[in-house]
């Protein structure tokens, strides 16, 4: 379905980012890998990717600097040829009560989850709408629609990420560009076994049990979301099927928005 495309996906040596590049990669799609990680999980990614047939390159770009941002794009242009498809996921998270939130980490957490996105975004949007063809998939969370104690600045970075997500949606209409975001509610990724391990060592309670409350204090289904079927939205979002999807925050979460 994607051959002949290439999709950057930042923050994708890990977790979500990764299970999407190895969905987008099935389908055809070559694949723009990013984030931070050592020299041997790079190569493993990238090894993994290159698997499957499809071309594969890294860049190692700071996402909440729009100058390393635009490099990106640049560079994925001349690896790959083109940028059809741009999944805005690299995300970081800081739990404090707002007033004890360190400022460094207000900014940390809104130059990767939030203005990143916007950085990318202004700099691919005019390379799809003169192809007539493009898509751009953000990251957010359930945290773009509700709000969580002690995450000030995450709530507001996504919540952010669903208004700009609106905007470049209602920019793009009809141009055959759509820009939607993804709001998954727990995934088991090493951003949230920190979370675990928070709630572990504050309880006195083993891995399982504090991952259960972990789970019962938000999930419904008390099972988390898979990192690969955050990957099958964002390939259903790069369908033709999806054509007239735009502007939208979908759902992922085990129905912990519905509460
Ligand atoms: P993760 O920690 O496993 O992966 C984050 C990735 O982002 C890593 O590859 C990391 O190196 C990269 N990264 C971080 N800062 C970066 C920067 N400044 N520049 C470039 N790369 C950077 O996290 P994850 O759980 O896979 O999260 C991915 C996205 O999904 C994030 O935006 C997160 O907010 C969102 N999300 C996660 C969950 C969850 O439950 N795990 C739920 C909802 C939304």
């Amino acid at each position: 379905m994607l051959q002949g495309k290439s999709a950057v996906i930042t923050g994708s040596t890990s977790g979500i980012g990764f299970g999407i590049a190895k969905v987008l990669a099935r389908a055809g799609a070559n694949i723009m890998l990013n984030g931070f990680a050592d020299a041997a999980t790079i190569d493993a990614c990238k090894a993994e990717i290159a698997g499957l047939n499809v071309k594969v390159a890294f860049n190692p770009c700071d996402v909440s600097k729009a100058d390393q941002v635009e490099g990106m794009i640049d560079s994925t242009l001349q690896a790959l040829g083109s940028v059809d498809i741009m999944v805005n996921n690299a995300g970081i998270q800081f739990v404090a009560p707002v007033e004890e939130f360190p400022l460094a980490k207000w900014d940390a957490v809104l130059g990767t989850n939030l203005s990143a996105a916007f950085y990318a975004t202004r700099k691919v949007v005019p390379l799809m709408k003169a192809k007539g063809w493009g898509r751009i998939i953000n990251i957010a969370s359930v945290q773009g629609l509700v709000g969580s104690l002690g995450k000030a600045a995450y709530v507001a970075a996504k919540h952010g990420l669903v208004g700009l997500t609106k905007v470049v949606g209602l920019e793009t209409a009809g141009s055959g560009v759509t820009c939607n975001a993804i709001c998954p509610g727990w995934v088991l990724t090493p951003l949230v076994q920190q979370q675990i391990d928070a709630i572990a060592a504050r309880d006195g309670l083993d891995n399982t049990a504090a991952s259960e409350k972990l789970l019962s204090e938000k999930q419904p289904s008390l099972q988390f979301v898979q990192t690969e079927d955050v990957g099958a939205m964002a390939l259903y979002l790069c369908s033709d099927a999806a054509q007239q999807v735009t502007g939208t925050a979908l759902s992922i979460d085990g129905g912990w928005a519905a509460r």
